[in-house]
């Protein structure tokens, strides 16, 4: 069994006569936090949603644990253990931060892991068990990307992709909830996968990196050697 969890191999999506991924390829591996930066329009969500199959993928592969997943349908995908939290939260504003969670909990059948799972994201997100009984369209941004986290970590996946969870938000709020992603890999082993248009606050919460641009992998390193951002800067405008 190889320590990837998560391959997309030689991707390429098109939506009409539109292509938003040629030929991409990604893995990221058991544990590791890996980011995909690139400017608006790079192709980063689609990446996201070709993983959790929502995306039409023309050619290549994907697998998920050492098993195929290209074409399978994105409940299937879901309950194998990888969850997409979408750009822009998407919460139900008018349910409290509690039903949230609960609903979030409905893959599991059984309704005394549900509670302890919701026990288990507050410990993560105090903020949110101080907002518990508030409908979550009265949140701040910063409290509904936590509970957008959270609805994922409901549903015990070992894969979490988190498509711009900075959007929006301020730096020592950005920095808070990547020290908290980082909390739940130390604690729990889960493998992160994240999209964010600025790589300055990300550099140093990331293992790997990715940067996409115009629908292309332009580069790929560890996080620790792109640190000075040259390079990332060259692949990100296209210098030459
Ligand atoms: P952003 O930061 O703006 O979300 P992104 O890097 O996530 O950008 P994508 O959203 O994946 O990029 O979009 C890649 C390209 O595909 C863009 O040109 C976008 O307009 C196009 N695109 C995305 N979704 C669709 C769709 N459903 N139908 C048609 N074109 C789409």
């Amino acid at each position: 069994m190889s320590n990837t969890i998560l391959s997309l191999s030689h991707i390429t999506v098109r939506y009409g006569q539109m292509t938003a991924l040629r030929d991409a390829s990604i893995h990221v591996d058991k544990g590791e936090v890996v980011c995909i930066i690139g400017p608006n329009g790079a192709g980063k969500s689609t990446m996201l949603a070709a993983a959790a199959g929502g995306a039409p993928v023309v050619s290549g592969n994907i697998q998920f644990n050492d098993k195929a997943i290209t074409g399978v349908a994105p409940e299937k995908i879901a309950r194998l253990g990888i969850s997409l939290v979408p750009e822009g939260r998407h919460v139900f504003g008018s349910l409290t931060v509690e039903e949230n969670l609960q609903i979030a909990g409905y893959i599991q059948k059984d309704s005394g892991q549900a509670k302890q799972d919701v026990e288990r994201v507050l410990t993560y997100f105090p903020r949110l068990r101080e907002r518990l009984k508030f409908p979550a369209g009265r949140l701040s941004g910063g409290e509904q990307q936590m509970l957008a986290i959270g609805r994922a970590l409901m549903t015990r996946a070992k894969l979490i992709m988190v498509d711009e969870p900075s959007l929006g938000l301020a730096p020592k709020i950005i920095d808070q909830i990547y020290q908290i992603l980082l909390d739940i890999r130390r604690t729990e082993g889960l493998t992160l996968l994240i999209n964010e248009q600025s790589s300055s606050r990300i550099l140093k919460h990331a293992d790997r990196i990715y940067v996409l641009r115009g629908g292309v992998i332009q580069l790929e390193g560890r996080a620790a050697d792109l640190a000075d951002g040259e390079a990332i800067r060259e692949a990100y405008f296209g210098f030459q």
